[in-house]
């Protein structure tokens, strides 16, 4: 089940995507894994999921 079959930005295709999304945060920047819709068209990421900390 997709949440975003088309781009909400610019109305193109999405592709579900499992992403690593960079949270600075001073000395230690921590990584969460994400899922995320990924617009093919424009690059839009929609990210979907609270990441699971990665400390
Ligand atoms: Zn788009």
């Amino acid at each position: 089940m997709t949440p975003f079959e088309l781009c909400p930005v610019c109305g193109g295709d999405v592709i579900t995507k499992e992403v690593e999304k960079l949270i600075p945060g001073g000395n230690n920047s921590a990584a969460v894994r994400v899922t995320a819709e990924i617009c093919t068209h424009c690059g839009e990421r929609i990210i979907l999921e609270r990441g699971d900390h990665v400390v």
